[in-house]
């Protein structure tokens, strides 16, 4: 340790860092100003005639006009889905469909930075989240389930699987690739058509995929993509040709697309919010877990379902914990989502900011103390410091609600049965995060969590072989994994009124 002072007495380190720029150029996109419906293999003009403006949170500015899809919009889409299901991709050797399906994987890699660069406009994400999160894993689901695409019998021995039909599918914004890809790939393995809506911020990559599914050769409606708001998505829900759900989005819509769905029989998985407690226990490696707590709740600007947004540390290290945690956010960059030094980018939209301010301020005058490291914003753009609350209690709204913002509340704890209580008392259960040396501790504290996802010494991990889902209001059902094929097919003797 001597050794080490006297070297830096000789040779001091810089006092401070600073980047130069280094902006990605989106040269490599070329947008359309105006975008139609792609349903049947083509682009149509929605019938209302209407569009609406698609900007980029970085500048506010406009991007592109795209569709406004409605009723009758709605209703050609499944009309073509059921026609392709019934006429040639539902009895489509599994082979042949799985020719298509590493046929996408391997275009989306290939074209990775065109993607990349159009998400990071489009949705605000930091450039080097979509190249290397989002655009590495959408591949990846490709890939996987084509691998599945021939081999269900034996993924589901004796069981027969079939596809089930049509699958009305609704996406949000914050991994509108990536959550495109966790629909549609074990869609069409199992078999079935799709009709999609992304979400109405964030429509591009969606739009663009439509131009990979082209140079596929995917047979013609067997994915039809419409943009829209929410009054699309309630279309495609209540849509009487619609075999099957899947939703990801709020607690508020998937509750309410339940209560469409109820007694209709249709197969329904919803992937809803969440609140993550992320444990850190008095043996952590702690400079890990502060890595770990920045990814969980700072990633994608906390834009994120299963962020770890309650941070729970033992109270004999949360001193120590909390300066450590200040002095990296004050190293964290936040800024143009282009640039290739970003870790924090641009809110996804001005209503999401406003989400995020309000929340903020009810935590100030529940009581909760507020740090902010000094951070300069861009003028234009939507955009949010990140922020972590101390002092919070567990009834403070902050501690209770999603969220879904930059924003941390930190909250300590005594002993594993505290944190454990802690922990599970909240309506969601999809993800946690627990930190210590000790396997049986993380194994205990796995089997007690009520939360779908359980990760240890780490955070925010993700990858196609594993499922991925909730408990109780986060939703049902499984995406990824074995498990995400299963709401795409039927089985022999199933009866048709299954949710799952
Ligand atoms: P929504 O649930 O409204 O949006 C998710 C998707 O559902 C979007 O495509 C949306 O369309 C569509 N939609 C909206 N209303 C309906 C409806 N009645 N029937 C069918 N589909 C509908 O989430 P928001 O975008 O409004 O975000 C609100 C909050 O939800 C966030 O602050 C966050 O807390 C949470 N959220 C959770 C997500 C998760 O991954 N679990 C993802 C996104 C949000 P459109 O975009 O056009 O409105």
């Amino acid at each position: 340790m001597a050794e080490v002072e006297r070297k830096q007495d000789r040779a001091p380190v810089p006092s401070e860092w600073t980047y130069a720029p280094a902006p990605e150029s989106t040269d490599i996109v070329t947008l359309q100003e105006r975008y139609g419906l792609f349903v049947g293999g083509e682009w149509v003009e929605p019938a209302s005639g209407e569009h609406f403006t698609t900007i980029s949170p970085r500048d506010e500015e406009p991007l592109a006009d795209v569709a406004q899809a409605g009723a009758e919009d709605v209703d050609r889409a499944v009309s073509a889905a059921r026609d392709a299901f019934e006429n040639g991709w539902g009895q489509a050797s599994p082979a042949e469909r799985a020719k298509y399906l590493f046929r996408i994987a391997r275009i989306l890699q290939e074209r990775s930075r065109e993607f990349a660069v159009l998400e990071s406009l489009n949705g605000g994400k930091p450039i080097k989240e979509s190249r290397d999160v989002d655009l590495p894993l959408a591949a990846a689901h490709f890939f996987y389930y084509a691998g599945w695409a021939d081999k269900l019998e034996y993924a589901f021995p004796n069981r027969r699987p079939q596809p089930i039909g049509v699958a009305g599918q609704i996406i949000p914004w914050n991994f509108p690739l990536l959550m495109l890809a966790w629909k549609v790939a074990p869609a069409l393995a199992a078999g079935n058509t799709v009709v999609l809506k992304p979400a109405e911020t964030t429509p591009l990559t969606a739009l663009l995929f439509c131009d990979v599914l082209r140079q596929a050769e995917l047979p013609a409606g067997v994915v039809n993509i419409l943009t829209g708001d929410g009054r699309t998505g309630a279309e495609i829900v209540k849509h009487q040709g619609t075999d099957k759900i899947a939703f990801t989005g709020s607690t508020e819509v998937g509750k309410a697309i339940q209560r469409e769905l109820a007694g209709t029989g249709k197969k329904l998985t919803l992937e809803l919010g969440g609140k993550a407690a992320n444990i850190i226990f008095d043996d952590a490696a702690l400079d890990q877990a502060v890595e770990g707590i920045v990814n969980g709740i700072y990633f994608n600007q906390g834009h994120v379902c299963c962020a770890g947004s309650r941070l729970f540390v033992q109270e004999s290290i949360y001193e120590q914990t909390i300066d450590k945690l200040k002095r990296r956010l004050t190293t964290l960059r936040v800024g143009d989502p282009l640039d290739k030094n970003t870790d924090v980018g641009a809110i996804n939209s001005s209503m999401q900011l406003e989400k995020i301010s309000e929340l903020v301020e009810s935590g100030k005058e529940e009581g909760a103390e507020i740090y902010q490291p000094p951070c300069r914003l861009p003028d234009k753009g939507y955009w949010f410091v990140p922020t972590v609350f101390t002092n919070v209690a567990q009834s403070y709204r902050i501690a209770q609600e999603e969220i879904f913002g930059p924003v941390l509340s930190v909250l300590t704890f005594r002993t594993p049965d505290e944190a454990l209580e802690k922990a599970n008392n909240t309506p969601y259960g999809l993800s946690a995060g627990v930190w210590t040396e000790k396997g049986s501790r993380i194994l205990s504290m796995a089997q007690k969590l009520r939360a779908g996802v359980v990760w240890a010494n780490t955070f925010n991990r993700f990858d196609p072989t594993s499922p991925f889902g909730g408990y109780k209001e986060s939703g049902f059902g499984r995406e990824g994994g074995l498990h995400g094929l299963e709401p795409y097919l039927k089985f022999d003797g199933e009866t048709e009124e299954w949710g799952g």
